[in-house]
């Protein structure tokens, strides 16, 4: 079945994105989060995004309004129902995503797929709060989900080959490059690949080697990345980064993904990156 509408669950800086990039892709958006100032503040960082667009001229101001007029937004799971596929993008929490899914898969007609967003953790043991696992794989969207080309697709242990070519077809569709990750393995590839950096940077910075400046210009300038991991990090919040090591460390039995003592103060002291105001640039 064509797949016309795309259910969101989580409307906050991933699922404001991929709603954002659905609705520029010409679906139909239902988007959902538990309480209306979440939903607002989506359209807000929907509505500046485009605008910036708008304002370099690679979009029209009526084509932003029609963007937006495709989005429909609730605080309704069972809204979802008219949806084709469902995308959650709930915080990294795995039991609130077992529970979404649980919850997702007695409202959804049996047929339609349910991706996750996560970011690590086990499509697996999501799949499995639910009676349709062969429908169950990770999509899984980089931040800034309108800009960011790359989607890993995620199978769980009993993901089916149609779910998986499905979700490739609709991250094409969606102006993505799809990869298939083809093993339910925590942090997928380019997590697996990116979090043993963020820790010898975080322990460069705590052995005095270098200051935060310095790493990010060394790898921005040396590895030719688009920015350093302190910027990265700070954009995506240092919690994200900290709950993703914990969860690498249990999942692969490997204490060489421990949070470094930094990140743990940072995240203790309620210093939650950029979102709560403060980061690894503010860290003195
Ligand atoms: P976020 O904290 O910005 O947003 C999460 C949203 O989910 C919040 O608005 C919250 O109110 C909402 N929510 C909580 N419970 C809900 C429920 N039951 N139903 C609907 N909404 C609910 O988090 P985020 O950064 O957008 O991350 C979302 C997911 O995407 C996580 O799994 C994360 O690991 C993953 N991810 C994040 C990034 C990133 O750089 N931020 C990149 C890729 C993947």
């Amino acid at each position: 079945m064509a797949i016309q509408t795309i259910g969101i669950v989580g409307a906050g800086s991933m699922g404001s994105g991929i709603a954002n990039l659905a609705a520029m892709n010409g679906f139909q958006v239902i988007l959902r989060d538990i309480q209306e100032h979440f939903l607002d503040n989506a359209l807000k960082r929907m509505d500046q995004f485009m605008s910036k667009s708008v304002s370099k001229g690679k979009l029209t101001e009526e084509q932003k309004q029609e963007t937006l007029e495709r989005i429909q937004t609730t605080t309704t799971l069972e809204d979802m129902k008219n949806a084709d596929v469902v995308i959650e993008a709930v915080i990294e929490n795995l039991d609130l995503k077992k529970e979404v899914f649980s919850q997702l898969d007695q409202i959804m007609p049996e047929e339609v797929i349910l991706a996750t967003n996560t970011s690590s953790m086990s499509i697996t043991e999501i799949a499995a709060a639910t009676n349709r696992p062969e429908r169950v794989a990770g999509m899984h969207f980089f931040n800034p989900a309108q800009l960011m080309k790359l989607v890993e697709v995620v199978r769980g242990y009993q993901t089916s080959d149609e779910t998986v070519e499905e979700l490739k077809a609709l991250s094409k569709q969606l102006s993505k490059e799809p990869v298939e990750v083809k093993k339910d393995s925590p942090g997928f590839i380019v997590n697996r690949i990116m979090i043993p950096q963020f820790i010898e940077a975080i322990k460069l910075l705590e052995e005095g080697v270098a200051s935060a400046e310095d790493i990010d210009k060394a790898v921005t300038l040396g590895l030719n990345y688009p920015m350093g991991p302190f910027t990265l990090q700070d954009f995506a919040g240092v919690d994200i980064g900290y709950y993703v090591m914990e969860y690498l460390k249990e999942e692969l039995n490997n204490n060489q993904f421990a949070p470094p003592l930094l990140l743990k103060q940072l995240v203790r002291a309620g210093r939650l990156g950029k979102k709560s105001g403060a980061g690894f640039y503010d860290y003195k």
